[in-house]
C-alpha cells in the first residue's frame, strides 16, 4: 500500500492499494468521527460496491446514506446536482457531516461540486472507481457539472479530505473504459517520466497497477502543489486535449475520451516535430506505445473540423491558445500560439 501526501490549500492523503473499500470507515474515522455520511454513486458501481462501503461505514460507527444516480456522463447536470442538493438537506446533514464519491470521474466531478457548495463546504472524501478517476480526476480538487452549452462549465476548486484508491474496483472495470484511463496514464509518461513511459511500453496495459497509479497520482501532486488553481504548470496536463476534445465533439462523442486524447497527443507530437520542437525519435515512440496499448493515433476529421471544436476551448485566451507540445519524453513545453495559427498546426500533425 503507498499514502501518498497532496499538500495543496487542503493537505490530504491518497492511499493506493488493494482491500481499502472494506477498510473505507477505519480510514476515515482518522479525519471524522460520529458523523452522517452520504455516498454518492452511480447504477454500475453502487450495486457492485456499495454495500461494502456501507457495511464498513456503519461498523465504524458512523449512520450511512446514499444517493445513487443513472452512470454516465449525461448525469452530470444541473438537474442531478439539485437532486444530491436537496437529498442531503432532506436528511439534514450538517457541516460537520462528510460526503463520499464512490465511482469515477462523473461521480467524483458532480459529488465534489456538490460538497463545495452545499452550506458553502462540507467534508468530502473520493473513492475513486476507475482508472482514470484514480490517475486524474480524485486528486487536484477541480469539480464540475456539464451545461447543455458544454462539459464542466460549473464548478471550483475544492480539495477532498481524503481519497481511497482500491486497485480491487479495477477488477471490474470494463477493458475499455481502463483503455481511456490508460490514455492519461501514458499522457503523465510523455509530459514528465521517461522511465514510466519505459515500464508502460514493456508492459502494455497489464503494467504493474500500484506502482504506475501511485507514480501518476505523486506526479499530479507535484503539479497541484505548484499550480493550483490552472494558471501555469498544471496547463500541461492539457496535452493532448485541445485537439482531443475537437475529436470527441466531431465524432459526437462516439469517440471516448481517454481514445481522442490519445489521437490528440499524436497529432501534437507530428505537429510538434514539423515545427522542430519534437527532436529525435520522440514522436515514433509516441505513435508506438499507443499501438502497443491499442489506442487509435489517426484523427478521422479533417484540420478544418477540428479547428471549428477547438475554438469553443474555455481554455482559450483570447485571441491565444496554450499548445502543450512534446519536445523528447518526459518534457513538454506550452506554447502560446495564436488561435489563426492552429488550423495548420493540427495540419501538420495528420
Ligand atoms: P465515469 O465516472 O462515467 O465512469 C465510466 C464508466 O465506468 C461508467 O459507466 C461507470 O459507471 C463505470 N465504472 C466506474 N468504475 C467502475 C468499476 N469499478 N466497475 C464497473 N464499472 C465502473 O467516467 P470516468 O471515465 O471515470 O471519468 C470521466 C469524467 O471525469 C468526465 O466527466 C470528466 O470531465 C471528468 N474528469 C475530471 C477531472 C478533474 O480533474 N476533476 C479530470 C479528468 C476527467
Ligand atoms: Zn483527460
Amino acid at each position: 500500500m503507498k499514502n501518498i501526501l497532496v499538500t495543496a490549500s487542503k493537505s490530504y492523503s491518497v492511499f493506493i492499494g488493494n482491500g481499502l473499500l472494506k477498510e473505507a470507515g477505519k480510514y476515515i474515522s482518522q479525519i471524522k468521527r460520529n458523523a452522517t455520511v452520504a455516498v454518492i454513486s452511480d447504477s454500475h458501481v453502487f450495486p457492485i460496491y456499495g454495500n461494502t462501503l456501507l457495511t464498513s461505514l456503519k461498523d465504524a460507527g458512523f449512520s450511512a446514506i446514499s444517493f445513487v444516480f443513472p452512470a454516465g456522463e449525461d448525469s452530470k447536470t444541473p438537474g442531478t446536482y439539485l437532486q444530491i442538493l436537496n437529498f442531503l438537506a432532506e436528511n439534514q446533514l450538517t457541516r460537520s457531516d462528510l460526503i463520499i464519491a464512490l465511482g469515477g470521474g462523473v461521480t467524483g466531478d458532480m459529488a465534489g461540486f456538490a460538497a463545495a457548495t452545499y452550506l458553502r463546504g462540507i467534508s468530502f472524501v473520493q473513492i475513486p472507481t476507475s482508472l482514470l478517476a484514480m490517475v486524474d480526476s480524485s486528486v487536484g480538487g477541480k469539480t464540475a457539472i456539464d451545461l447543455p452549452a458544454g462539459k464542466n462549465l460549473v464548478g471550483a476548486f475544492y480539495q477532498p479530505d481524503l481519497v481511497l484508491c482500491d486497485m480491487d474496483t479495477l477488477d471490474t472495470l470494463p477493458p475499455d473504459v481502463f483503455l481511456d484511463g490508460c490514455a492519461e496514464v501514458i499522457k503523465y509518461a510523455v509530459l514528465y517520466d521517461a522511465y514510466l513511459f519505459e515500464t508502460l511500453l514493456n508492459h502494455g496495459t497489464a503494467f504493474p497497477r500500484e506502482d504506475v497509479i501511485a507514480r501518476c497520482v505523486s506526479l499530479k501532486r507535484d503539479v497541484v502543489a505548484e499550480d493550483e488553481h490552472d494558471n501555469g504548470a498544471r496547463q500541461k496536463l492539457n496535452l493532448g486535449h485541445t485537439i482531443g476534445h475537437g475529436i470527441e465533439g466531431c465524432s459526437n462523442f462516439s469517440i471516448s475520451h481517454g481514445k481522442a486524447v490519445a489521437i490528440g497527443m499524436n497529432i501534437a507530437a507530428k505537429a510538434g516535430n514539423q515545427i522542430g520542437i519534437t527532436t529525435g525519435h520522440t514522436k515514433e515512440q509516441i505513435e508506438n506505445i499507443l499501438h502497443r496499448f491499442g489506442l487509435p493515433t489517426a484523427s478521422p476529421y479533417p484540420a478544418k473540423q477540428l479547428y471549428s471544436f477547438a475554438l469553443s476551448d474555455k481554455k482559450r485566451s483570447a485571441n491565444q491558445i496554450n499548445l502543450i507540445i512534446p519536445e523528447t519524453i518526459g518534457s513538454c513545453i506550452i506554447r502560446k500560439t495564436p488561435i489563426h495559427q492552429l488550423e495548420s498546426f493540427i495540419q501538420a500533425g495528420l
